[in-house]
């Protein structure tokens, strides 16, 4: 299919780039690399009057590890996540869950700064950031500002973004050597999006189980923590009842409607599944290594 037509322009700068999404309304967008946008402008789902190419935006560019957590800059691709080893080590539950986005083509142009402007209720990388309490910078015309995950991402394809916004960097808080972690995801094929994925980490404290966190994608129109699943698991002991309620627990706090790719009913067993299949790689991950 034809695009629609539109104005482009390839700006060399960040501020140049914001300006141009300023001076169009909310009738500009940006372009990255276009694994989403492009269908969009396909479909007619979006139809721009001005497309902004961010992809001479180097500053956009930079994997920033430090003492304090994970920077991935907005033009980071999957690609470059997963041929970055010492982001192996310094995030190895961001890394293991960008091996389940899309295939091989796909992750060569796609980026962070898309997939979490984008939004979809079933990626990855909203998920993981959601799970981590990652947060989210912003750049606009009225300067920058710091978005936590948790109140970004607002329903499918919905986000905290102004029109004259960019994602410039998604910042994840520091990993602790010893943490646990697992991402299972079940989608109808590799590399497809998740028909669902449950993220786990924690951080064991003798046989009991300490911070918490467990994330789910693609059962609800956003990213969310299983709250109730956390608060069941924080301080008991780790082991075979505590795996047991867990799944219970998980499939309890969703009811999602049918769609064309599965039943309802199907999404909530299989959520249940995943959270107890991440928390038992999390408990059997003890050595807190890489994830290959
Ligand atoms: C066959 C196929 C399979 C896929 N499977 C998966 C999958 O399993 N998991 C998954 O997570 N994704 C999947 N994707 C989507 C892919 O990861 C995209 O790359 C991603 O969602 C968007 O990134 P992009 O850089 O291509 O963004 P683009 O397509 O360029 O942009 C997407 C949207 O974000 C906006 N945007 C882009 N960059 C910025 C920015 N810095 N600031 C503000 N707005 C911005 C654009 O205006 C547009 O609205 C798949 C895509 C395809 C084609």
């Amino acid at each position: 299919m034809k695009l629609p037509s539109f104005d482009y322009a390839c700006p060399a700068t960040v501020a140049e780039a914001v300006a141009l999404l300023a001076s169009h309304g909310g009738d500009a967008k940006p372009l990255a690399g276009g694994q989403s946008l492009v269908p969009m402008l396909a479909f007619r789902l979006a139809s721009p009057a001005l497309i902004v190419d961010l992809r001479k935006l180097d500053e956009l560019r930079h994997i920033r590890i430090a003492e304090d957590g994970v920077a991935l800059g907005a033009m980071v691709r999957w690609r470059d996540i997963l041929e970055h080893s010492p982001l192996r080590r310094a995030h190895p539950l961001l890394v293991m869950a960008v091996e389940h986005v899309a295939h091989y083509q796909v992750r060569n142009r796609g980026t962070v700064g898309g997939s979490i402007a984008h939004a979809d209720p079933a990626a990855e990388l909203p998920g993981i950031a959601v799970t981590c309490e990652a947060k989210i910078v912003a750049l606009g015309k009225s300067g920058s500002r710091v978005i936590d995950a948790a109140d970004f991402f607002r329903g499918p394809l919905m986000t905290a973004l102004k029109p004259d916004e960019i994602v410039s960097e998604i910042r994840f808080p520091a990993w602790p050597r010893q943490r646990r972690f697992g991402f299972r995801e079940f989608a109808r094929r590799r590399g497809d999006f998740a028909l669902a994925a449950a993220a786990v980490l924690f951080d064991a404290s003798g046989e009991k189980f300490r911070n918490v966190r467990v994330g789910a994608v693609g059962v609800a129109d956003a990213p969310l923590r299983l709250v109730a699943v956390e608060r069941l698991l924080e301080d008991s002991e780790i082991g075979e009842a505590a795996i047991a309620k867990a799944e219970k627990t998980a499939a309890a706090a969703f009811d999602p409607a049918d769609d064309i790719h599965a039943s309802g009913a199907y999404r909530k067993t299989l959520i249940g599944v995943m959270v107890e299949r991440a928390l038992r790689d999390a408990i059997h991950r003890a050595d807190g290594s890489g994830c290959r």
